[in-house]
């Protein structure tokens, strides 16, 4: 296919995905979908007492970015802090996602914090998600974090008091605590969605999210075979990352599978294997740091002298397709990026034998649009007779029946029905939060950013004191995401600690710096505009919808060691550029 052609294909695949609901389309876990959100990890009916205590600093979240802020903060000497977790343990998303098969497509020597300080060694270059969970846990013990956790339990309210510069936040369980800083690190994958297909509240089978696993139904666990779906009939919605993961053990449980597909997924090759433990042992201290620094200079095209990882997503990250500077330049690019996907095409036709299959398996749009995959089964498993795909073109499930997926007018009867329709990433700040915290003279967060995020760095914003975010709104971001909780949680955690040496009573952005910032933003933003705009709708774009206040929730699009370096620069510069700050009398 020549240029045009290609171009030709990816808009019309485009047009087919089109929507004019856009967000709208999923679906809380919450009201009537209640029941989806259930933690089916934990023994029900644990109760505590509430905890009504002063603190220095409440962290929300336990997944990696709490868990590396509290460390952050015990290296600075703080350990007065306490952790709120939805969940019943450390881990985040690697608590919440037990579906057979969930493992990491980023290397685990880059990806899994705190190696050397943990002394632990993963055993394979890309870790099963039992294997991270169990890290999450072991750090816990080693920083001795437990003790500071409040599990299962939500943020109700969070509310700043200008009188005692302390917030008062209050929990689901009645705990009340006061603190001088308060640190948000939910994530990007901790609030699960439902598509909205007509009729998905009449399935009266077994019907979960893959964040919520029910191995109660399935048999089995993480770690051993599903026995109980042999002969079953079971349903998977969706084809991004985690469906790619879970669909090759369904496939072995012996279950007949549905893989109900609205756009494929571009699936590299994952080559994973045992960790060489000899070359394990010659790594030398600082060595975690550096390959997590030498793995986003080379996604983020920056081209180090050796490329460490040398992986999928060096190979097809790359270059940067929309940062070339001349029309030549931007032509090859583009080249390059049909190159990438043209062999990822073709290696879809190479594995699957079934050529109609194989076509509608085929990713027909550009390598930034979508998360790109790398697993080496997923797509071997439409050649198993128990696997059926069932592609909608790009229309979505029609309607979900009583006991069947519809698609196209064809129903098909199931028994299981799972909902790999993953997690809100790209809906505004408040509504992953859940709560929303209320700053200077009763403002509301949601009303300072009506029109979206207003923020210095994605971190502190005017009018909420001492509120500190880790997020990506605003904010830097990285193929290995862990590589910017680290960077983000060690930049909070510094600016905690000099505030309390410096006797700072509290800290917020102005709203010129915020204005500064977002001109920043946008200043780099705009040319991945016109690439975006074109792909294929998916959270990357919004799902195609560009409104102001998404656009005001944008991340900072350049590479996550520009974004470092601006958190650097400003740290460095000793007196908080851009922040009003208040030192206590
Ligand atoms: P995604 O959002 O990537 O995928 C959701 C899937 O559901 C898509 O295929 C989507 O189709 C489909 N879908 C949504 N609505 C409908 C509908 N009405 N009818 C049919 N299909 C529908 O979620 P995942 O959980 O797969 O992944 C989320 C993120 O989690 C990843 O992007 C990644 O960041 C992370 N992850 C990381 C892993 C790792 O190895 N590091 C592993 C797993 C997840 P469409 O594409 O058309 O919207």
């Amino acid at each position: 296919m020549d240029t045009e052609q290609v171009r030709e294909r990816y808009r019309i695949e485009r047009e087919k995905r089109l929507r004019g609901d856009g967000l709208a389309q999923f679906k809380e876990l919450k009201g009537d979908y209640a029941a989806f959100d259930i933690d089916p990890y934990v023994e029900p009916g644990f109760e505590r007492e509430p905890v009504i205590e002063e603190t220095d600093a409440v962290i929300v979240g336990a997944g990696f970015g709490g868990m590396l802020t509290a460390v952050n903060l015990q290296r600075k000497g703080i350990e007065n802090f306490r952790i709120v977790e939805k969940g019943g343990d450390f881990g985040g998303t690697w608590y919440w996602n037990r579906y057979p098969g969930c493992m990491c497509d980023v290397e685990s020597y880059t990806y899994m914090p705190l190696l050397e300080e943990t002394g632990y060694m993963p055993t394979e270059k890309y870790a099963s998600a039992p294997e991270i969970f169990a890290h999450c846990q072991r750090i816990g013990r080693h920083f001795d974090l437990y003790p500071h956790a409040l599990f299962q339990t939500e943020i109700a309210d969070a509310t700043w008091d200008d009188d005692t510069d302390r917030w008062t936040v209050t929990t689901s369980r009645g705990d009340q605590l006061r603190t001088r800083f308060f640190i948000t690190a939910g994530g990007i994958l901790h609030k699960a969605k439902l598509p909205g297909i007509p009729g998905i509240e009449d399935f009266a089978g077994t019907a979960f999210h893959t964040s919520r696993w029910d191995y109660g139904f399935t048999g089995g666990s993480p770690t051993e075979p599903m026995d109980q779906l042999k002969g079953k009939r079971v349903g998977i919605i969706g084809t991004g990352a985690t469906a790619i993961q879970a669909v090759p053990q369904l496939a072995r449980a012996g279950a007949e599978v549905f893989v109900f597909q609205r756009t494929p997924s571009a699936v590299g090759v994952r080559n994973n294997g045992p960790t060489d433990e000899d070359w394990y042992a010659t790594l030398e201290p600082g060595w975690q740091d550096e390959r997590m620094r030498n793995f986003t200079q080379a996604v983020t095209g920056e081209q180090p002298d050796i490329d460490l990882v040398g992986d999928g997503w060096t190979d097809v990250l790359w270059v940067n397709t929309q940062m070339g500077e001349t029309d030549e330049e931007r032509a090859e690019l583009e080249q390059v990026d049909f190159e990438v996907m043209e062999r990822l095409r073709q290696r879809v036709s190479a594995t699957v034998k079934d050529p109609a299959t194989a076509e509608q398996l085929k990713p027909w749009y550009g390598k930034h649009c979508k998360r790109v995959c790398f697993h080496d089964d997923y797509l071997p498993s439409f050649n198993e007779p128990n696997v059926h795909l069932v592609d909608t073109d790009g229309r979505g499930v029609q309607q979900i029946t009583e006991h069947a997926v519809v698609v196209d007018g064809d129903e098909y009867p199931v028994d299981l029905l799972i909902f790999a329709s993953g997690f809100e990433v790209t809906t505004s700040l408040i509504q992953r939060l859940g709560f929303d915290p209320v700053g200077r003279d009763g403002l509301a967060l949601s009303e300072r950013w009506a029109d979206g995020a207003h923020t210095l760095h994605g971190i502190l914003t005017a009018e909420f004191p001492n509120l500190m975010v880790i997020s990506t709104v605003q904010a830097g971001f990285g193929t290995n995401f862990v590589h910017f909780l680290s960077e983000s949680s060690s930049h909070v955690a510094r600016l905690v600690a000099t505030c309390m040496e410096q006797g700072v009573a509290s800290i917020e952005a102005t709203a010129e710096a915020e204005d500064e910032w977002l001109m920043t933003l946008f200043g780099v933003a705009m040319a991945m505009a016109p690439y975006s705009a074109s792909c294929t709708p998916g959270y990357y774009n919004g799902e195609g919808q560009v409104t102001d206040a998404g656009a005001r929730n944008v991340t900072y699009p350049g590479s996550l060691l520009h974004y470092v370096e601006f958190l650097h620069e400003w740290m460095d510069a000793g007196d908080f550029p851009g922040a009003h700050v208040v030192y206590r009398e």
